[in-house]
């Protein structure tokens, strides 16, 4: 999924129980859950070459620009304690994606980064229909404004 639905899942979750013991490896799993219903992201067509990566890399750009804006407007009025666990959720739930950064973009995948890139593809579900793939991310972040 997109960083915006994986970021503010990872928030949502920090919002709730501001431990990082439970927030980091709640956000981590949801990451992979979320990945693993069929969405439309930033890297999908890389792997078939039917999109450069200068064009995934801008358009990550967007998406984590994106994202800082949604976290701050959701929880702006928490006190300040309360969002750097926010923020932290937030950096955990695109953890995966962060450690796959390197390789997608820039060719290059540290040997301690190979497994849990491995993991990661296992869980990706990537959709060529933008239309159809961005609603279940639609509907993620709709139910975090929800309930927040
Ligand atoms: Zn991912």
């Amino acid at each position: 999924m997109l960083s915006i639905p994986h970021s503010l899942t990872g928030a949502f979750v920090a919002s709730k129980f501001p431990n990082p013991l439970i927030y980091v490896p709640v956000a981590i799993g949801l990451h992979y859950l979320e990945d693993w219903i069929p969405h439309w992201d930033v890297g999908t067509g890389l792997s078939n070459g039917n999109r450069k990566k200068s064009t995934a890399f801008k358009l990550e750009l967007i998406d984590l620009a994106l994202t800082a804006v949604l976290i701050y407007f959701f929880w702006r009025t928490e006190p300040m304690i309360l969002q750097i666990h926010i923020w932290a959720g937030g950096l955990a739930g695109i953890l995966p994606d962060l450690i796959e950064a390197p390789r997608n973009f820039f060719n290059w995948e540290p040997a301690i980064t190979k497994p849990f890139n491995w993991l990661h593809k296992q869980f990706h579900y990537s959709i060529p229909n933008w239309v159809v793939g961005i609603i279940p991310q639609v509907v993620v972040v709709a139910v975090i404004w929800l309930l927040k």
